[in-house]
């Protein structure tokens, strides 16, 4: 049975709790008023995802999309160092989708905003005539003079990326073959589609320590987020895939597949790891975090003088072509 406009208004008064350290009014008047904290900045961003389009619900349970929708807003405040503080949802439902859908939802985009430190100030509920939809804005600080913007990448810097980028892609195509059967190793690289994490502690971590001299979240995948860094810098880089960090479920997928994979990996998006540069001056200091454990990341190339250009060397040194918009040409 679907479910009505009331009810669902109820429910989320029930689910969302009113009081939160910052909060000064919550969910129930027509603002949620929030105190910053001193010393701070605050970062707003917002993502829709839409059925159809983002996500289908035939792969994508609501708690995964409850999570998925937590975790892209967030990505966005890790990429500029923030700690994330609140969200504010707008649940366009349809009649297609039942109570038990929407309590399922809405109690793991609790949780899912809870396991960041960020609490749930508002939002909206509408009906829509065909398409389920989730937007969410999420609200976050940052400490003034340690936000990092995706425009500061100098000539010379190293270009890092943190996790296994190209997981998430790969993990897509797996579903969407929608096969009776997969192994363990495939439902691990599914997962990281249906699940990705956004770095929150690591883009913090590295924004305190003062580490980066750009940075960006990749939704859209390396090559593209990569180039809109640069652009945003007005640099130039070469990245090489010898050092790329593969998981090694995505090696696995290399080996049998061959080389084309990479186009998926460096294209695919939806990783939501984050893609920095770094001064020469402070890698020491970024490979002491590595190698402490507070970041996993791995050095991928380098920017140099240059217009936004990207080169990509492959893994026996051989530079590979690019289109415009940075997907690479497939000679297959
Ligand atoms: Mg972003």
């Amino acid at each position: 049975m679907s479910i009505t406009e009331r009810e669902l208004l109820a429910m989320i008064e029930r689910i969302f709790p009113q009081r939160a350290d910052g909060l000064e009014l919550g969910i129930g008047d027509d603002c949620a008023a929030i105190r910053p904290s001193p010393g701070h900045e605050t970062l707003i961003t917002v993502d829709t995802l839409i059925e159809g389009t983002h996500f289908s619900r035939k792969y994508t349970t609501p708690r995964d999309l409850a999570r998925k929708s937590m975790a892209v807003s967030l990505s966005d405040i890790a990429a500029m160092g923030g700690a994330p503080r609140f969200a504010l949802l707008s649940l366009n439902f349809t009649r297609t989708v039942d109570r038990r859908w929407i309590g399922a939802y809405l109690k793991e985009f609790r949780s899912a905003a809870e396991r960041f430190g960020c609490v749930v100030a508002g939002g909206n509920v509408a009906l829509a005539p065909r398409d389920l939809s989730v937007t969410v804005t999420a609200v976050g600080e940052v400490k003034r003079g340690r936000r990092v913007d995706r425009s500061g990448a100098r000539p010379g810097d190293a270009v890092y990326v943190t996790g296994t980028p190209g997981d998430s892609a790969l993990g897509f195509d797996l579903l969407r073959a929608n096969r009776p059967r997969y192994r363990q190793w495939e439902r691990r690289l599914m997962a990281r589609h249906t699940r990705p994490e956004p770095r929150v502690a690591w883009g913090r971590a590295l924004a305190n320590k003062k580490i980066p001299s750009a940075m960006i979240d990749i939704s859209d995948g390396v090559a593209i987020d990569l180039r809109r860094m640069l652009a945003a810098s007005g640099v130039s880089a070469r990245i090489g895939l010898f050092n790329f960090p593969l998981s090694k479920e995505a090696a696995r997928i290399v080996e049998t597949k061959g080389e084309a994979v990479w186009r998926r990996i460096l294209s695919g998006g939806e990783d939501y790891e984050l893609l920095f540069t770094v001064p020469p001056g402070r890698v020491k200091k970024l490979e002491r975090l590595i190698a402490e454990g507070s970041v996993v990341a791995a050095r991928i190339g380098q920017t140099m003088e240059g217009r936004g250009s990207l080169t990509v060397a492959d893994r026996s040194g051989n530079v590979l072509a690019l289109e415009h918009e940075g997907f690479l040409h497939g000679s297959e």
